[in-house]
């Protein structure tokens, strides 16, 4: 692949050729790319076309476009990787699925993990092979993060780790997860937490699939019996695990925004073409909260590219996606009812008919709605409880 002059893949300047260069290599490549693109209903296949797709993008480098050089990328920044996912949107994807934790686990693990831990693993994780879970929550600890019991404690050699994590998104297809776990002492509350990468296939750790409403089994438990961990796999400071967590949600809660947004613009415009005089509305409605979170993206996006750190007014992203993920879906079930029937008939898009459901849910995850509010409040505003 071509470079400019900019580092590997150039910087910002050089993001209209790149984008010019991305979708000429599309064109030549559309035989092979077209079967990766649609998301499949079953979810298994949904995932194994999503790795395969990973690794065409990395085998022709573009896959490693937007991570830097020590890590195993290409150079480059977020604004690479949003011009892309854009772009594979534009041309009927279906989204990453499993993949979005490449926007929300991969960057803390670049900031805060053993460099050469990152470049043995990030290369495994951008070609599709190896993905990520994230585990912080647990039964007694969603909202509450500082309170949870996963305990590692080191025996002279490794970290030793006993405990269980809930609600952790593609548990069942993942090969490592980046866990919080107590390393002090309960009442020191978020002090004495430590983030961690666990190799899932350790012995000790048993994964058990979540079925969903929606009839995917996205989410799942994952449980530790004395499961080994080597040092070198504590992401930043023994101790210092908030910090690398509120990382990772301002992550979550903020630049994830632009690729899950994506997905619903075409959605929407595809749900348009059923429009009527009544429901003009209503569609002129979902399409400008969909520019709210567009702005809102760029601007998160142009912060992380110039590597100012996301703060906690990420939250205000995360309420904005969240309505708007709301109303698109409203949108499509009001207005293109048949694709989004219960119970499936014939006519009834089950892609659709997921996706509906998960819109549902989508004031949970990454903090509920009132812990967004509440992160507003506190650390945006300034106000304290009375
Ligand atoms: C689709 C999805 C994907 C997820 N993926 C992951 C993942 O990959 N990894 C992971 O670690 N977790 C994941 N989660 C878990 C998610 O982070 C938690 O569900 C969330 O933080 C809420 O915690 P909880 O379920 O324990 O609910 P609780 O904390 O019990 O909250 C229940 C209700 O009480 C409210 N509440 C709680 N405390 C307060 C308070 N102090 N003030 C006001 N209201 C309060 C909450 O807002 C909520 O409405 C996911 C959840 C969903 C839905």
């Amino acid at each position: 692949m071509d470079t400019d002059g900019h580092g590997a893949h150039g910087r910002e300047s050089g993001l209209r050729d790149f984008v010019g260069r991305f979708r000429g290599w599309m064109a030549a490549n559309e035989a092979e790319l077209a079967p990766l693109l649609p998301a499949h209903a079953d979810y298994d296949l949904r995932v194994e076309t999503a790795k395969r797709l990973r690794k065409m993008l990395f085998d022709a480098e573009w896959g490693r476009v937007g991570w830097p050089e020590a890590a195993g990328g290409l150079g480059g920044t977020i604004l690479h990787r949003a011009a892309m996912h854009d772009e594979l949107f534009r041309a009927g994807w279906g989204g990453p699925t499993i993949f979005e934790h490449l926007e929300i686990v991969a960057p803390t693990l670049v900031r805060y993990a053993d460099p050469d831990f990152v470049r043995a693993v990030l290369p495994r994780f951008l070609d599709g092979s190896q993905p990520w879970a994230q585990g912080f929550s647990e039964p007694e600890a969603g909202s509450d993060l500082a309170g949870l019991r996963t305990r590692a404690e080191f025996d002279g050699t490794d970290w030793i780790v006993n405990g269980a994590k809930i609600w952790t998104s593609w548990a069942k297809y993942a090969r490592w997860c980046l866990a919080l776990v107590r390393t002090g002492t309960t009442e020191q509350r978020h002090r004495g937490l430590t983030m961690i990468a666990i190799d899932l296939r350790s012995p000790g750790v048993t994964p058990r699939p979540i079925r969903q409403a929606n009839g995917t089994d996205e989410l799942g438990e994952v449980a530790f019996e004395d499961v080994r961990v080597p040092p070198d796999r504590i992401i930043g400071e023994v101790g210092g695990g908030w910090k690398a967590a509120m990382y990772l949600l301002a992550h979550e809660r903020g630049t994830l925004s632009w690729v899950r947004h994506c997905g619903f613009r075409e959605n929407l415009t595809a749900a348009a073409k059923a429009m009527n005089d009544s429901s003009d509305r209503q569609v002129g409605e979902a399409a400008l909260h969909l520019l709210g979170v567009r702005a809102t993206a760029i601007n998160l996006l142009a912060r992380e590219a110039l590597d100012v750190e996301l703060g906690p007014d990420s939250a205000f992203n995360k309420l904005l996606t969240t309505r708007t993920e709301q109303t698109v879906y409203n949108v499509l079930r009001d207005i293109d009812s048949a694709r989004v029937a219960f119970p499936l008939d014939s006519e009834t898009d089950p892609v659709l008919q997921q996706e509906y459901l998960f819109s549902r849910i989508v004031t949970v995850y990454g903090g509920s709605q009132q812990m967004q509010l509440m992160t507003i409040a506190r650390h945006v505003l300034g106000l304290r409880d009375a």
